[in-house]
């Protein structure tokens, strides 16, 4: 059965189909994105449409955000209820769901306070700014470092592309935002001279549980406890990034459960709204030292984006959605292997947790992560590359059986043919 008659057609305004031209739309809009050739315009479930009909099962996901998928119907719901009742206030007033929102967050996670902001970055400066003034009024570091991993991926802003330990997204950027070095990712003996050499400077040490654009690159268990010791040790504040791995993308809500410590510190945003943008950062009572005045966001947790984040967690937990990661990714990771085993001379490594996997290539194949993400593109399947190298899997935590045997079945056929 071929993807076409596999689901049905979808009813799209006529308009929208073939009426779309790239070059009118690089003609106004930024040209910041290398794009692929393909304009969606429709999605339900893993499934997307382009403007020509075609459809495709997206295991990209808005890169790891759309957590139900798209056009849930306890997104809908939530979204429509919520735009017909109140969209947007302000934070000089009590906003009631944005209460509700972080007593979930913080039942269901390490953390006892939540700040609400509008992106992965925004969460990470959140992050930064919270450790920095903790530095200053707790620790009195004058000039305080946060120490983060080469290969990791913070965000765009300039203190979190910064924290970014990848001299590529640098480049024509200085001056960089100070306060920042960069140490080997799951290196305990390399971040332990890091901090011995700045003599009592550190703050804070900021890592992603498992590098996501990095390459797809988990965290060793006994290097996160580790750091989290020395951490203990030298009163240094542990950041975790989870606004890829976090909200359930690991089989577990949070990627610090899969390497059994805590975080003084975290961030979300990614598959927190599904789709809708928002970030949170998330600390300790312990590390809580903003006060009024000391940061703020206009759309921070508006009532909007609060009512859709949380009927998204308890959509997650009143379907056991975690429980389906979990199986749905080892049922990926066995398929994968399978490539792996039959396609020796193209892929070298499957790796990952629950619904982030990656499949890395073989280094002196001239095949490369774009060239596979391209033809599973033109067969149907929808990836995004994790570096050069890596093929990153990260679909809906809805995706059912029949749609990963479908992804395997797809990437089978690319590679017996690339
Ligand atoms: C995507 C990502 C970010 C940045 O999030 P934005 O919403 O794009 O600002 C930060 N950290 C990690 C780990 C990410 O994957």
């Amino acid at each position: 059965m071929s993807l076409d008659t596999a689901i049905a057609q979808p009813t799209i305004h006529p308009e929208l189909l073939s009426a779309f031209s790239q070059d009118e739309f690089n003609s106004h809009v930024m040209t910041t994105y290398g794009r692929f050739n393909l304009a969606l315009i429709k999605g339900e479930g893993c499934t997307v449409w382009d403007t020509e009909g075609k459809t495709y099962l997206d295991f990209v996901a808005g890169i790891a955000t759309c957590t139900l998928g798209h056009a849930h119907p306890a997104i809908i719901e939530a979204v429509t209820a919520q735009i017909q009742t109140l969209t947007h206030v302000s934070n000089l007033y009590y906003v009631p769901v944005q209460g509700e929102l972080a007593k979930w967050l913080v039942a269901h996670s390490c953390a006892d306070r939540v700040f609400f902001c509008n992106s992965g970055a925004e969460a990470n400066e959140g992050a930064i700014k919270l450790a920095r003034k903790y530095a200053h009024t707790v620790l009195g570091i004058t000039e305080p470092v946060i120490l983060t991993a080469n290969a990791s991926f913070h965000g765009r802003t300039l203190a979190t592309v910064t924290a970014t330990g990848q001299p590529k997204y640098h480049k024509n950027f200085a001056p960089l935002v100070s306060g920042f070095e960069y140490v080997p990712y799951n290196d305990f003996a390399a971040i332990e001279s890091a901090v011995a050499a700045l003599d009592g400077r550190v703050a804070a040490i900021m890592l992603e549980p498992l590098q996501g654009e990095g390459g797809v690159n988990p965290g060793q268990v006994a290097y996160f406890q580790q750091v989290r010791k020395l951490c203990d040790e030298k009163g240094i504040l542990l950041i975790l990034d989870e606004v890829q791995v976090g909200m359930g993308r690991s089989g577990k809500y949070w990627g610090y459960e899969q390497l059994g410590i805590e975080p003084d510190i975290f961030t979300s945003a990614k598959g927190l709204g599904s789709g809708i943008p928002i970030g949170a950062t998330l600390c300790k009572a312990s590390c809580n030292v903003f006060e009024p005045g000391d940061h703020a966001s206009t759309y921070g947790g508006n009532p909007f984006v609060c009512a859709v984040a949380l009927a998204v967690c308890q959509t997650l937990e009143r379907e056991n959605i975690l429980a389906n990661v979990q199986a749905r990714g080892e049922q990926l990771r066995a398929g994968l292997q399978q490539l792996a085993t039959k396609y020796p001379h193209t892929i070298s490594e499957v790796r990952g947790w629950g619904l982030i996997n990656g499949l890395e290539l073989q280094a002196d194949s001239n095949i490369g992560a774009i060239d596979i993400v391209k033809a599973a593109m033109a067969a149907g399947l929808l990836l995004v590359p994790a570096g050069l190298k890596v093929v990153r899997f990260v679909p809906p935590l809805i995706v059912s059986a029949a749609e990963i045997d479908r992804s395997i079945s797809i990437l089978d056929r690319v590679l017996a043919t690339i």
